[in-house]
């Protein structure tokens, strides 16, 4: 199993050096050359606990590189009962006329954790494969979670250091306090003045910068991604859509009912391993695209017309407030064919564009504005007693646009507990609680809900603020210098 840029650069790399390496020298993002094919059903995986789906899928991916020991190692190291609370490691709870597939139960309460739990691990058994290891500089830019839940993984990892860039003004105050209370002696956390797109751009700008890089590497770093582009990444995250799928098959479901996952997308990663699942050849029916007020990839699956040029909203789900989804370049990729001019020059989505590309059949996108979700919110919890969090909600409002659909099932994908959005949640349910900070309302959740707060936020308002720096997006590259001599 090879992996290649999606910007044509010709060079081969095994799987190993791919999630080391990050982004590609062109700037391209690693592809695997060919998507395996899946050799079990849903109906023969529904034996498998999650470790096993996960050994499962992932030795295609990393097969002839990482031996089955090694991804055993990774795999258990990621997936136990210190790092999710959910015995399953993730939930999949049925509510009304949809399946929910939670993926917050991780230590950081989003989604990421079901890839930021392993992708250290994998970084670390891949450093083994290399002659002289540099300690690897993670790089990150982060609309929220994928910070937290980086430094939550990275922490103390040997051979690795982390420096994590958030919008100083598009986190929830919750996220914030996670980040620059996170205590480690490799990490750093910055605030930027910018938006999370200007953010991830100057990261990337960074990243192929080619003074700073040999310098890095003359004194023995070198730079690598824990962003969604890191393939250490993305596969993990095709596990738990042949998870979601073998446990309906579990519950009495028939192996041939068409799925559909709603999942609420940002910078495409989650979705785009839901597309992955399906060319394995699980028996997806449709890929729905929930966007908030940034609908880029509404107005695409819409129109055939990709335009990242618009104006930007700061919206209750921020890990969705993002105009240049940075994953929607490997689809682009796959549409267009490994060999295609097109499609490489069509890859380069690296700011702004504009252009126009035939929309796939497996895709339908909708999209819920701020009013949508705060209805759906209440929606849910008045008729079912379940609360949903607004990232979740997005999906919820797709849900109810594409319809439940006789003979077909809806599966909605759970990003982020509803605890680390309390604000939104709350003041959805009742206007009462909008006078009310963030942490008060924890208290306020767990007893209207009868649930606990979970571990990681309880406590976390009176820790020690160990990261107070803010920069501007021309002095991130003089951050991550200035951190680099200092350790
Ligand atoms: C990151 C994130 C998303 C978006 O996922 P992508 O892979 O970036 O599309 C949605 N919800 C939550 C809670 C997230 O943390």
């Amino acid at each position: 199993m090879k992996y290649v840029s999606t910007r044509g650069d010709k060079k081969r790399l095994t799987a190993s050096q791919s999630v080391l390496k990050g982004i590609a020298a062109d700037g391209g993002l690693y592809v695997p050359r060919k998507i395996p094919q899946a050799y079990l059903t849903p109906a023969e995986l529904s034996g498998f606990n999650y470790n096993a789906h996960a050994l499962w899928l992932m030795g295609h991916y990393f097969k002839n590189d990482y031996t089955p020991a090694e991804l055993v190692k990774c795999v258990d190291s990621a997936y136990n009962s210190q790092n999710f609370s959910a015995p399953g490691i993730v939930n999949v709870t049925e509510s009304g006329d949809a399946a929910f597939l939670e993926l917050y139960h991780g230590k950081t309460l989003a989604f990421k954790d079901m890839a930021l739990s392993i992708l250290p691990h994998l970084m670390s058994v891949a450093l083994k494969k290399v002659s002289k290891p540099k300690t690897q500089v993670i790089l990150t830019a982060t609309s929220g979670d994928t910070g937290v839940s980086a430094l939550e993984g990275f922490k103390n990892v040997e051979g690795t250091k982390i420096i994590v860039f958030y919008p100083e003004n598009g986190v929830s105050v919750i996220q914030k306090q996670h980040m620059i209370t996170q205590s480690g002696g490799n990490i750093r956390v910055v605030g930027v003045r910018g938006n999370f797109d200007d953010a991830q751009s100057e990261v990337k700008r960074i990243f192929l910068d080619e003074k700073l890089n040999k310098q890095l590497e003359a004194d023995g770093y070198e730079f690598s991604s824990a962003n969604s582009i890191n393939t250490g990444r993305l596969i993990p995250q095709i596990v738990y859509y042949f998870y979601a799928y073998s446990q309906l098959v579990k519950g009495g479901m028939s192996p041939d009912t068409p799925v559909n996952f709603i999942v609420p997308t940002g910078n495409f990663g989650n979705i785009l391993a839901g597309c992955y699942a399906k060319k394995m050849g699980l028996p997806i029916n449709k890929l729905i695209c929930a966007s908030n007020e940034n609908k880029v990839l509404f107005d695409y699956f819409e129109t055939g017309v990709f335009d990242s040029n618009r104006e930007f909203h700061l919206t209750s789900s921020p890990s969705m407030d993002i105009l240049v989804p940075s994953n929607f370049e490997r689809l682009v990729y796959h549409l267009a064919g490994p060999e295609d001019d097109l499609g490489r020059m069509l890859a380069n989505l690296s700011g702004k564009q504009k252009f126009k590309m035939p929309v796939p059949e497996d895709f339908v996108g909708f999209y819920a504005t701020e009013a949508e979700v705060r209805a759906a919110i209440k929606k849910v919890f008045d008729t079912h007693g379940y609360l949903i969090d607004p990232h979740t909600a997005v999906a919820y409002v797709a849900h109810e646009k594409y319809g439940a659909r006789p003979g077909e099932r809806n599966v909605i994908v759970s990003t982020a507990s509803p605890y680390k959005f309390a604000k939104t949640v709350m003041s959805s349910i009742d206007e009462k609680y909008a006078a009310f900070d963030d942490f008060s309302l924890l208290e306020k959740m767990s007893e209207l809900t009868n649930t606990h707060v979970p571990a990681p936020l309880a406590g976390l308002r009176d820790k020690e603020i160990l990261h107070p720096a803010v920069a501007d997006i021309s002095g991130m590259k003089n951050a991550v210098i200035n951190w680099y001599n200092a350790c």
